[in-house]
């Protein structure tokens, strides 16, 4: 995915402009709000993987706990070529607003690994998540910080987190790690739950909009786990899904497209998305932002809509799959085209939702039925959602702004029962 222009903010500043803006807006006190601008800690370990052929390489790895002031950190690890510090930095401060917003009792934190998962045999990837948590053992846990998947990380990189604590720890710990597979421990309905949440919030988007489901149009960037069953859910509901899109390019098709068939395609027949036949007509990851739709889903990465690019998009209801897909330079431009956003920390809030039922479940040991994940989900993002536009309207400011103003004030409430511990 192409990333955005030189003198585009990086992701933190764009995370940093958007908290500014909101603490600016909520009046928040010196104190908190230098409290909340920082993280409280930045890891970086160096991590020696021995290569199926013997050679050793060091890969960088960085764990940032952003916020402890509401629970445990908690956040994905992501492993991927271009991770960096600011990065990484970005993502545990959206974790930690992320979870304020839904009002789950966790902090933010994120990790990430600089290397390409696809270039790794699995063996070295298991050497590389294992020796990446044995060195970060003694700040995970349930009550510490909890890490869950992200892009180029799934259920098997959880397992192998899971166990490798468990070893140090010399006791089982299902819930150090969310995004487990089932029979270790996972949740039902973890693996949808992204896409899931993505389809409540457009639900609601469109009922507020007095948009009919069968009109929208859908175009989804990415074809990942966002993506993909985001794509599904949306299309079960009866969406149309126009354009659908991953790293090797798009399928723009007025018809729309089967997402059973293409996911099939993609994941089991292992074949390059443009290629499906009868598709529809091919475009770039890039250009499919740009086609006109009702709803536009970027679920890919962040920094695709720039303020070099936001003139041409074409939607009514912007939902953010992915984090940070919109640069804070974007906003005003998609503001000024009267686009409904519903911003990334609420609309792909539903995966870090799940997550913690997981962490609830592993801590009981008592598992709930599918339906019961989703009912929950359900209520968590409606009444999110509610909360978010209804701040909006009351204070006269977009959405994203809304969703920041909710998520500071929760932690800032919190932080001042708290105190400031000397
Ligand atoms: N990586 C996901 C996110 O960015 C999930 C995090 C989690 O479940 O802890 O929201």
């Amino acid at each position: 995915m192409p990333v955005a222009a030189q003198n585009e903010l990086n992701v933190y500043e764009s995370a940093e402009a958007r908290f500014e803006i909101a603490a600016e807006r909520l009046g928040l006190e010196q104190g908190l709000y230098h409290y909340m601008k920082y993280p409280e800690r930045e890891i970086t370990v160096y991590i020696p993987v021995a290569f199926d052929n013997g050679h050793v390489e060091i890969f960088t790895g960085y764990r940032v706990l952003h916020s402890s002031v509401r629970g445990p950190g908690k956040g994905g690890v992501r492993f991927a070529p271009d991770v960096s510090i600011n990065e990484v930095r970005a993502l545990a401060a959206w974790m930690t607003w992320k979870c304020a917003v839904v009002n789950i009792p966790f902090g933010g934190a994120k990790g990430g690994v600089i290397c390409d998962p696809d270039k790794l045999s699995k063996a070295e990837l298991e050497r590389l998540t294992r020796r990446y948590t044995a060195q970060l053992a003694d700040w995970f846990g349930p009550e510490r910080d909890v890490p869950a998947p992200d892009i180029g990380t799934n259920e098997q990189t959880m397992a192998w987190i899971m166990d490798t604590y468990a070893m140090h720890v010399r006791q089982a710990t299902t819930a150090v790690v969310t995004g487990k597979p089932l029979d270790l421990g996972g949740s039902q309905g973890r693996r949808e739950a992204t896409g899931r949440g993505l389809m409540l919030c457009c639900n609601k988007a469109v009922a507020q909009l007095r948009m009919k489901r069968e009109n929208c149009r859908v175009i989804v960037q990415g074809f990942g786990n966002v993506g993909y069953h985001a794509s599904l859910l949306l299309h079960e509901a009866g969406y149309k899904i126009i354009g659908v899109a991953d790293i090797h390019g798009g399928l723009y098709n007025e018809k729309g497209h089967d997402i059973g068939k293409l996911y099939d395609w993609v994941y089991a027949q292992h074949k390059p998305l443009p290629e499906f036949p009868g598709g529809g007509e091919k475009v770039s990851s890039q250009e499919i932002l740009f086609r006109p739709c009702d709803i536009l889903v970027p679920a890919a990465t962040e920094n695709q809509i720039t303020a070099q690019n936001a003139h041409r998009v074409d939607c009514r209801i912007l939902c953010e799959g992915a984090n940070g897909p919109t640069t804070s330079h974007a906003d005003q431009v998609i503001e000024q085209k009267g686009i409904f956003v519903i911003p990334d920390i609420l609309g792909n809030a539903g995966g870090v939702t799940v997550s913690y039922f997981e962490w609830v479940q592993d801590r009981q040991g008592f598992f709930w039925r599918e339906s019961e994940v989703n009912e929950r989900l359900q209520d968590v993002m409606e009444r999110s959602f509610d909360q978010v536009v209804e701040y909006a309207e009351v204070h006269g400011v977009n959405n994203r702004i809304a969703a920041y103003i909710v998520a500071i004030d929760r932690v800032a409430r919190a932080l001042k029962l708290r105190g400031f511990y000397a």
